[in-house]
């Protein structure tokens, strides 16, 4: 055992995997835990969930295809709109 394990995370505009992140296994988070990271896919930062196993995968590809996440990108990408107005 490495004491690592892999976990995978998906960004919650377009839905693709992002980069993976390696942290120990004894950090422990709750279900679905959000992260900001770069999306290589949407080329901006945006909050991923966190999927520590195939259900929970599972579960994050039917909430986004209902739609789920939507509100959450908005609130997610308006304080950059918010910085770019000021130099606009
Ligand atoms: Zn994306």
């Amino acid at each position: 055992m490495s004491g690592y394990d892999r976990h995978d995370f998906y960004c919650i505009k377009c839905g693709n995997k992002g980069i993976p992140v390696q942290r120990r296994i004894n950090h422990k988070h709750g279900k679905h835990h959000r992260k900001k990271l770069w999306c290589p896919y949407c080329k901006e930062e945006i909050n991923h969930v966190e999927c520590r196993n195939d259900e929970e995968v599972q579960e994050f590809l039917e909430n986004f295809a209902a739609g789920v996440y939507k509100e959450e990108v908005e609130a997610s990408l308006s304080y950059i709109k918010k910085e770019n107005a000021i130099w606009s």
